[in-house]
């Protein structure tokens, strides 16, 4: 998950850092923040919390400089200190860096015991340290060759960004595992997760960064240098289309919204039902519910409402609401939903929670029939490469049979999209070997 920002020589860099990271609050909401650097030094502010709550006015005046780099992170089970906040920032012998990162080192654990060993002194359970230890430590002279150098010994999945205080770096893994695109933002630069912090900002979308690629920023240079440091491949993370990016993003060059609702169509041809409406769980399962309808001719209805106001600080419930939590965000439209047959569609089951009070909830608010719908194929293996993903033992679709989950959410039949099915609503079928779906097939790198 995560969400990373760099602007380069745009005025007020760092407000563009902020309203970008807005944009893209989605993909994270536990701490945020960024680095600016006004050419002599970086200032760097974070917090937890949401976007909004960290950066008053006052804190982005201070935030100097036309260049910021900035993050999103998201909650996972680790460490929830303001010290696993990024960008991280280091002084080392070349001068100051900050670094912000979205995916996940796969050799961290290998890596940081050699650093250990060798007597660095980790203040982070971070696997983005690594990075700014292998940088300072490197013999290379230049900041662009100690990052080239750091990079070719770390592996897994990486979109980056790398501030020093005159020039900026960004580079994306081998695989392209997890998104990043750049535009034009007046006479300079912003790099970006999704597409739509481009929107917001005004910026003009140029193109994705290409995996293996590196690109340096520099000020004099009217366009960033590119240089192809490892072998481009493709390994794109498919779960981006499926549940983490904003539908009006463009991720891997593909609108998040169309390929949601093709998943949708695809859905209704490979396991139609005999049905009143098409319900969505919002706001996860509305493009592909429309999807479904448009191919059912089953009509749409918006029949579960969500409260947008639930957020993280919510004070926790009392044992007996816990048991209810979902209705604290959902709540179903009782006159449209009693003694229908309702297809109920959503992007994924991964701890059968949801879907378990989802189901409950229409029932008690009288729908005759539940057909669950799923636009992605059963999720059985845990992610390596950034998602949060819980262990294989969480799994509900590892621990039940199709028809044990059925009855264990109460619906009268459960049924999810073929992998054929979802990399049609991408593209082709076969592009089946530039898509990860690991969490669905096990295959790894
Ligand atoms: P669960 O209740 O554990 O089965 O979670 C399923 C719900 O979580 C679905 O409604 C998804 O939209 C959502 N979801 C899927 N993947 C993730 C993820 N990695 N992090 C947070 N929510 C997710």
């Amino acid at each position: 998950m995560c969400a990373v920002v760099g602007v380069f020589n745009v005025e007020n860099a760092g407000k563009i850092a902020y309203f970008s990271l807005f944009s893209m609050q989605h993909r994270g909401q536990e701490a945020s923040g960024i680095s600016s650097s006004d050419g002599n030094r970086l200032h760097t502010i974070k917090d937890r919390g949401l976007v909004t709550s960290i950066f008053s006015e006052d804190k982005l005046k201070t935030l100097k400089g036309n260049m910021a780099i900035g993050h999103n992170r998201y909650s996972t089970a680790g460490d929830d200190s303001i010290l696993d906040a990024q960008p991280v920032f280091a002084r080392y012998d070349l001068g100051e860096m900050s670094i912000v990162h979205n995916g996940n080192f796969t050799n961290r654990e290998e890596v940081r015991n050699q650093l250990i060993k060798r007597g660095a002194i980790f203040q982070t359970f971070m696997d983005t340290e690594n990075l700014i230890h292998l940088i300072a430590k490197s013999d290379e002279d230049k900041l662009l060759d100690r990052i080239i150098d750091g990079l070719k010994k770390m592996e897994g999945a990486y979109s980056l960004v790398i501030s020093g205080k005159k020039k900026m770096f960004v580079a994306r893994d081998p695989y392209g595992f997890r998104p990043l695109s750049l535009a034009k933002l007046n006479d300079g630069y912003v790099v970006a997760s999704e597409t739509c912090a481009f929107d917001l900002i005004g910026a003009e979308y140029i193109r994705d960064i290409k995996p293996g690629e590196l690109l340096i920023f520099e000020k004099g240079e009217k366009e960033p240098t590119s240089m192809q440091i490892l072998p481009e491949k493709s390994y794109k993370c498919i779960f981006e289309y499926i549940y983490f990016a904003r539908p009006d993003s463009d991720i891997f060059e593909k609108n998040v919204y169309e390929a949601r609702e093709k998943m949708g169509m695809e859905l209704a041809k490979e396991l139609p039902v005999d049905a009143d409406m098409v319900v969505p769980v919002p706001d996860s399962g509305v493009a592909s519910a429309l999807g479904y309808s448009k191919e059912s001719k089953i009509p749409f209805e918006l029949g579960i409402v969500r409260n947008h106001y639930v957020g993280r600080t919510f004070i926790e419930p009392t044992q007996e609401i816990r048991n209810l939590k979902v209705k604290l965000k959902l709540s179903p439209i009782k006159k449209f939903i009693r003694d229908k047959k309702l297809v109920v569609i959503d992007d994924s089951i991964v701890r059968g929670t949801t879907s378990k009070q989802i189901v409950k909830m229409l029932r008690d608010a009288g729908a005759k029939e539940v057909h669950m719908r799923i636009s992605s194929p059963p999720t059985v293996n845990p992610c390596f490469y950034g998602v949060d993903t819980p262990d294989s033992e969480e799994l509900i679709s590892n621990k039940m049979s199709n028809d044990e989950l059925c009855s264990y959410i109460g619906a009268d039949s459960l049924a999810y999209l073929s992998i054929g099915g979802l990399l049609r609503s991408i593209g082709k079928e076969s592009d089946n070997n530039s898509y990860c779906k690991a969490c669905f097939d096990g295959k790894y790198l």
